[in-house]
Parts: structure tokens; sequence; C-alpha cells
């Protein structure tokens, strides 16, 4: 054990959290304390980007690609943190191993932090990076994935890539939480918003791709560029099914033979109702299962594993 760092231990408050470890300002918290001031404007101004990796049978899926994300949206918002990539690879593996959890969903966020003046100069800020692992969890249920997800198309539109850029991830979430609600007011169970132009967009932590005549699209305009989205494409490339990123208008994706979410909360999450009404059969489609299979198969390749050395 005594390669691992410690584990501060003060008090444990009431349990308003799941289980799990955080790194920030230098130390391993159980996540129950692990707390940032209210002048971090990650805070009051939504200032900040994360990134969210997951950990399945102890090992990182992709942790390089999410890396990459994350370390060039800080650069985008002119952020940095006195942490390398090695060192930052370290700490997320700490954050798993010090929970002994081996299905993970780690979590790794910059915020802008805060000043000493209050200064509105964003320069004068010192940035904060913090990072946790509580136990994996997944957009859809059990219940979901068997029978898919039953979803309402918005009338929000997801706000502007001139606005913020999309692919920088980040907690401009407003948009969607509404979304939320409005397709809980409609039946439904989570919420697929729109773009300007009338195409379909993202949603609450995923990515949307439809299947029609054996070919997959996915809306490729105002949207997080998701990891999850690119290792669908690399699916495809190995399977030899055409797979577009292009706009897709709501009425071809109510149209769609298929329809399929993808998140690192969960893989590949089938669609089986639009607005109340069936995709297709209203049954989980036989393309969305195989790439559920072959999304699971991948984890099993050393190509994209970062294993974690448990204590
Ligand atoms: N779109 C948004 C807005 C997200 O927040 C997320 C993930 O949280 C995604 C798409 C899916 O991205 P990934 O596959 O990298 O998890």
């Amino acid at each position: 054990m005594s390669q691992y760092p410690e584990l501060s231990t003060r008090h444990s408050g009431p349990q308003t959290s799941p289980p799990g470890v955080a790194f920030m300002d230098d130390q391993y918290l159980p996540i129950s304390e692990a707390k940032i001031s209210v002048l971090d404007y990650g805070f009051l101004h939504s200032d900040a980007t994360y990134d969210v990796a997951h950990v399945w049978n102890g090992a990182f899926f992709r942790l390089n690609d999410h890396l990459d994300r994350f370390f060039a949206g800080m650069e985008k918002l002119h952020m940095s943190i006195p942490y390398d990539r090695a060192q930052v690879i370290e700490i997320l593996c700490n954050c798993v191993a010090l929970s002994g959890f081996q299905k993970a969903y780690v979590e790794f966020i910059c915020t802008r932090g805060s000043s000493p003046s209050f200064s509105r100069d964003p320069r004068e800020a010192v940035n904060r990076f913090i990072a946790f692992a509580i136990p994996f969890s997944s957009v859809a249920n059990g219940e979901q994935m068997a029978r898919g997800m039953h979803v309402a198309v918005a009338d929000i539109v997801r706000i502007s890539p001139q606005s913020v850029d999309p692919t920088v991830k980040n907690y401009h979430w407003l948009d969607l939480v509404q979304g939320i609600y409005q397709a809980y007011d409609r039946g439904a169970e989570t919420t697929i918003l729109v773009d300007s132009r009338g195409n379909i967009a993202e949603g609450p932590g995923y990515n949307i791709f439809i299947i029609r005549d054996g070919v997959l699209s996915t809306p490729d305009y105002g949207v997080l560029m998701g990891i999850t989205r690119k290792t669908v494409f690399d699916i495809c490339a190995a399977i030899g099914m055409k797979c577009e990123a292009r706009d897709v208008p709501v009425d071809e994706f109510k149209a769609a033979d298929e329809v399929f979410i993808t998140s690192t909360a969960g893989g590949v999450m089938p669609v089986t109702r639009i607005d109340n009404l069936p995709v297709g059969a209203g049954t989980v489609g036989a393309i969305t299962k195989q790439l559920t299979e072959n999304y699971w198969q991948m984890h099993e390749s050393d190509r994209h594993r970062t294993t974690i050395s448990y204590p």
C-alpha cells in the first residue's frame, strides 16, 4: 500500500453523494469531502471544462482520447494546470485504485478558479484541477437497455456553436436540463435538443445516431465530438458499415429504422420511441444490438485499455 497516497479521513457528513474518491488541492479525499469555494468561477460562471472517462473491469477505456479532448479544451479556454499528462493519468489511476472500483465513472475538471481580489479579469484567477471516481453509471438503466429509451424532441435549441464551442466539453446545461423537464411533461424519459436549423443536435450527456437502409448518420454541427461517437465510427469502419456525420433533420430522425444514443456513461443505448411513436418496429433494432455488442467487446482489446493497479 505504501506506493499509494494517503486518503485523508476528516469526517464524513450526511450521505448526499455516492461513495468515491476525489483529488483536489493536491490531496486525495473521500468524495463527500471534496468541496470547492463558492467564489470559484467554475461554480459562479460555469467557467470550466471537464471530461468523463470510464473504467471497465479494472482498466480505463480510451483514456488517451479523453485526455486529448481535455487538454485541447483547456488550451482553447486559456486555462492551465500544474500537472502534465503523465501526472494526470497517475492522479486518475490513484482515484480509482483508492476507491477500489472495478467499474467507475471518472470525471476530471479544470475550473477557472478564483482570484484574491475577485477580479473580473480571467487571467488573474488561479485555475483549479479536480478529479473524482464514483461507481460506473449509465444514462439508460437495465430495463431501458432491453426495451429502448423513450425520448421527446424538445423545442429548445441547443446552445449555438457560435456562442460556446461545443468541442470544449462544458457545463452549459440549462438548455439540456429544461429539455429533460419538457420530456417528462410529454411522457418521455429524456430529451433530444435541436439546432437552429431544424436538425437534431444532442441530449444531456449523449450524441445521437440514426440508421436508415443500413446507413448510420449522426449530427456534426453544434455537438460534442463524443468519444463513444468516435468509437461507433471505428466499429463501422471495422465491420464495413457506412457511417456519416451530417445534418439530420427532425423529420428524418422520426422516420429512422433504428435510433440510438452514445455516451461514456452507458455506451451504445437504444431508442425505441420518439414523441410517443415507435421507431421502426418499436423494438431494439438488430444493428443497434450488434453495435452494442461490438462496443463492449472493444473493451477487451489492449489497444484501448489503461490498466489500474489496485492496492
Ligand atoms: N454530448 C454532450 C453534451 C455530453 O455531455 C456528452 C458526454 O457527457 C456526450 C455528448 C457524449 O460524449 P462521450 O461519448 O465522450 O461521453
